[in-house]
């Protein structure tokens, strides 16, 4: 089996993950305010859902 020969440095390590994603799968901006939720949810910070449906905070 095949060993590196150096070990990764963090630095290296971090670079590569620059590519990973900042977002989980599944986030998408609210309609009513612009942040960011989880799709099929309810928004957690205006209580909207499509477009409308409030619920009392
Ligand atoms: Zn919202």
């Amino acid at each position: 089996m095949a060993v590196p020969k150096r070990r990764t440095s963090t630095t290296r390590k971090n670079k590569r993950r620059t590519h990973y994603k900042l977002l989980i799968p599944g986030m998408v901006k609210c309609d009513n305010c612009g942040e960011y939720k989880l799709n099929h949810r309810v928004c957690p910070h205006c209580g909207s859902y499509k477009g409308k449906e409030v619920v009392e905070k």
